[in-house]
């Protein structure tokens, strides 16, 4: 039984979201969570933290040669962000999808930064960008025991069996 949740954990997809300082002090934190939860995707890890300066610049070390790489790294580290794993086939991709345009002006309708956000300074939220990204940044936010070996739903979940 566990191997086989070893095993799927193993293929399984995995995605690195978090909800920025902005997102979470608008109160936009059961707003974001549900939206991954009713597509399908699955929780495999959350926490509530406020990251260091140093630890927000080793985030976003891919941009450092960027203009706003100082005001980026001051803001994510200025309150409590919604670090969370999530799982599905798919996810990376589609949770960038979910998530919109970088620039909310820019994001469609119907996505989280299309609807609830307005300027590219005070987006609300992250995503992994890739494959390379997602593993980066899960094992920069989380140790291995924090991530549940979350196993699809079978008979099991509703019922005891033997
Ligand atoms: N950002 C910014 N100004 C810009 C571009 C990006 O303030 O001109 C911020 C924005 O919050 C964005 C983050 O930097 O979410 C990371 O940039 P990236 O290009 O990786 O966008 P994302 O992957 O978040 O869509
Ligand atoms: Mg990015």
């Amino acid at each position: 039984m566990l191997q086989d949740q070893e095993a799927h954990a193993a293929e399984m997809e995995r995605t690195f979201i978090a909800i920025k300082p902005d997102g979470v002090q608008r109160g936009l934190i059961s707003e974001i969570i549900s939206r991954f939860e009713r597509k399908g995707f699955k929780l495999v890890a959350i926490k509530i933290m406020t990251p260091s300066k140093e630890f927000a610049q080793k985030h976003y070390d891919d941009l450092k040669e960027r203009p706003f790489f100082n005001g980026l790294c001051e803001f994510l580290s200025s309150g409590p962000v919604i670090a969370m794993v999530w799982e599905g086939e798919g996810v990376i991709k589609y949770g960038r999808k979910l998530i919109g345009a970088t620039d909310p002006q820019k994001s469609e309708p119907g996505t989280i930064r299309g609807d609830l956000a307005v300027v590219v300074g005070r987006n609300i939220i992250h995503g992994s960008d890739g494959p390379e990204t997602a593993k980066n940044e899960i094992n920069l936010w989380f140790k291995p025991q924090e991530l549940m070996a979350a196993k699809p739903l079978t008979t099991e979940a509703i019922a005891l069996t033997e």
